[in-house]
C-alpha cells in the first residue's frame, strides 16, 4: 500500500456507512482528492477536527485500489472561528464550493494559497460580508483569463468612458454601443466596488469600506457570471 502525504483544506465533507466520512480535499500537491476517514464519528475518534470543512493541514493518505484512505492527520489551523459567526460561515461555504466546482485532479498552488489567504482573512479579521467572496471570485476569473477590471471594451476596444454593460456571453465589460440581450448594465457603484476589491490584499481588507452597497450589486453580478463560466452554481448565500 502506497502512502502519501500532502497540506489539503476539506472543501466537503459527508457522513459514509456508520462511523465513516466521505471528504474532499483540495491538495497543494495533488488538487482535489476524494479520501474515506474511518471511524471519525464517535466522540473520542482520534482524527475527529480533521473532518470537519475548513480544516487545513498535513494529511496521511493511503492509496488502496478503491480509496484513498486518510490515516494521520496533524491540523495546521481548523479556521473553527468560521463555524461560529453565521455570516462567515455562508460565506466561507461558498469559497469552498467554488474551489469544489473548479477544481480538478491538477495541482494548482496559485488557487491554493488564494484560498488559505481567504480563509485566513474572513476567519481572523473583521471584513465586512461578502468582501472576501467577491475578491476571491474576481481573482479566480482573472486566473480563468477573463479580466473584466479595465477601461475598454473587450470588443471594440473604445474607451468606456460613459456606461459599461456586462456582457454575460464573453464574460467581459463591453460599452453601450455593443451590448446585447446578454448584457447587464453594471453600475458605477458595482464597478468602484470591483475595483477596489481587485486592488488590495486580502490583509487589508479590513480597511476598505465599499459606499452603496456595491459589494452586494458586485455579488451579484459574479455569482451569475460564474454560472455562464462554469455551467453550475455555487452554493448559495442567504442575503436578506
Ligand atoms: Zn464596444
Amino acid at each position: 500500500m502506497a502512502s502519501t502525504k500532502v497540506k489539503g483544506v476539506v472543501i466537503a465533507s459527508k457522513d459514509y456507512k456508520e462511523k465513516d466520512r466521505l471528504v474532499t480535499l483540495y491538495t497543494l500537491e495533488n488538487g482535489k482528492l476524494s479520501c474515506i476517514m474511518r471511524g471519525v464519528r464517535g466522540e473520542k475518534a482520534k482524527l475527529k477536527s480533521a473532518k470537519e470543512l475548513f480544516s487545513f493541514g498535513e494529511y496521511i493518505i493511503e492509496n488502496t485500489k478503491s480509496f484513498n484512505i486518510i490515516t494521520q492527520v496533524e491540523v495546521i489551523d481548523s479556521f473553527f472561528g468560521l463555524t461560529k459567526d453565521l455570516d462567515k460561515f455562508y460565506e466561507g461555504c461558498a469559497i469552498l464550493d467554488i474551489v469544489n466546482k473548479i477544481s480538478s485532479q491538477e495541482s494548482d498552488p496559485q488557487l491554493f494559497i488564494e484560498l488559505l489567504k481567504c480563509l485566513k482573512t474572513l476567519c481572523y479579521d473583521n471584513v465586512k460580508r461578502l468582501y472576501c467572496v467577491d475578491k476571491f471570485l474576481i481573482r479566480i476569473f482573472k486566473e480563468l483569463g477573463y479580466s473584466f477590471i479595465t477601461d475598454k471594451c473587450s470588443s471594440c476596444k473604445a474607451g468606456l468612458s460613459g456606461k459599461r454593460y456586462f456582457n454575460l456571453d464573453i464574460g467581459e465589460m463591453v460599452c453601450a454601443s455593443c451590448r446585447n440581450d446578454t448584457c447587464q448594465a453594471v453600475s458605477d457603484v458595482c464597478y468602484s466596488a470591483m475595483k477596489l476589491l481587485s486592488g488590495m490584499d486580502y490583509e487589508k481588507l479590513s480597511t476598505l469600506k465599499i459606499g452603496g452597497n456595491g459589494e452586494v450589486e458586485c455579488f451579484h453580478l459574479l455569482e451569475k457570471n460564474f454560472e455562464w463560466r462554469v455551467g453550475t452554481r455555487f452554493t448559495q448565500i442567504p442575503l436578506l
